[in-house]
């Protein structure tokens, strides 16, 4: 891995990754991947919240959401990084083998953990060692998506935990199931955004000095480390967390959206560092406590402001609405150590209003 002599940023990612003018981070991949810096902790915190509400082990849905969408992760945001994927017909064992290593751990530079591939036998099954996951249920959907991708054939992936942050990971073709078929092309299809205004101070290659200021890489690991919180961190791939939500939603119904931004209103109020933030009260100074949401990807605050009873805050963008405006509720709770009720709406397609009331 190279690594920006000017900032520290790993070349590959740096060169692949774009932050935008309106709040958010986009692959330059034919999917447009758009990304978001997530703490561990924060995910882990949705997904055990939603585990422990429902009463039930969610890995096994979290996996299969994640499996569909690592299927096309894996078709177009990798090989964007990657430029030495074998093509073609020709795939001798070893070279699917080294690919498939070169894939995993290309992951752990998003700080999705460290793989090692064990065994592989081409066409039939793979053993592989994950450490530091970020969420391995999501881990074991990409990779099922790696091997089903290179393989051409369907696959089932289990995994068993070792140790704490040490699993091993299974794939095994699923005998009886129908052929894995071509990924459909994602297309050229741009995801529309609403234009802003956010300047970045950048490096000459072309990170947001926000960024490298904040994010630090440990390949070795394969995680991603906040210097300023010491907080685990990872670069989520957009779709992912939608995937996953989706598929939630579908299981336990029209409650679990609420839920999801209760849970993350939550983790923000408990965790956020806003609460060291030293500095005056008020609208004026909502917009500071927001300010890392262009370089994290999450959206672009555009807007703070009293209104009749509470506080209106405008995010253009959000990566996901809902958590979204659960998170600004957190993190206002965070810095005034109150707690508000939180509503929300779209006033129009990327465009969320969200009111904070006594
Ligand atoms: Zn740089």
């Amino acid at each position: 891995m190279r690594y920006c002599r000017g900032c520290g940023f790993p070349v590959p990612y740096g060169r692949f990754l774009q932050w935008t003018s309106d709040g958010t981070i986009l692959g330059k991949d034919k999917g447009r991947t758009r990304l978001v810096y997530l703490e561990v902790d924060e995910m882990r915190h949705l997904y055990a919240g939603v585990s422990s509400w429902i009463g039930v082990p969610i890995d096994r849905i979290i996996y299969r959401a994640e499996k569909e969408v690592g299927r096309r992760f894996i078709e177009t945001l990798l090989p964007a990084i990657i430029s030495r994927m074998p093509r073609g017909h020709f795939r001798p064992e070893w070279g699917v083998k080294a690919t498939a290593g070169y894939v995993l751990n290309y992951m752990s530079g998003l700080g999705m953990g460290h793989a090692e591939v064990f065994d592989y036998q081409s066409g039939r099954s793979s053993r592989v060692r994950i450490v530091n996951p970020h969420v391995m249920a999501l881990i074991a959907g990409d990779a099922a998506g790696v091997f089903g991708n290179l393989e051409r054939v369907p696959v089932e992936a289990r995994w068993e935990r070792i140790k704490t942050e040490e699993y091993y990971l299974y794939i095994e073709k699923e005998e009886g199931a129908q052929a894995t078929p071509a990924i459909e092309r994602l297309g050229l299809e741009e995801k529309g955004y609403l234009p802003g205004k956010v300047e970045f101070d950048a490096c000459k290659c072309g990170v947001p000095l926000d960024v490298t200021r904040n994010i630090y890489l440990d390949l070795e690991k394969g995680i991603l480390v906040n210097r300023v919180t010491g907080l685990r961190e990872v670069a989520l791939p957009v779709p992912s967390f939608d995937a996953v939500f989706r598929e939630f939603t579908r299981e336990f119904g029209a409650d679990l959206p609420a839920t999801m931004e209760d849970l993350e209103q939550e983790y923000a109020r408990e965790n956020s560092a806003v609460r060291y933030l030293a500095g005056t009260r008020g609208p004026e100074s909502m917009m500071t406590i927001l300010s890392d949401f262009p370089w994290r990807g999450i959206g672009n605050p555009v807007a703070a402001g009293p209104v009749q009873g509470g506080l209106q805050v405008v995010i253009e963008n959000p990566f996901h609405a809902g958590v979204v405006a659960g998170r600004v509720a957190g993190l206002y709770e965070a810095w005034t150590g109150t707690q508000v009720g939180v509503s929300w709406q779209e006033d129009a397609p990327g465009r969320l209003r969200v009111t904070l009331t006594q």
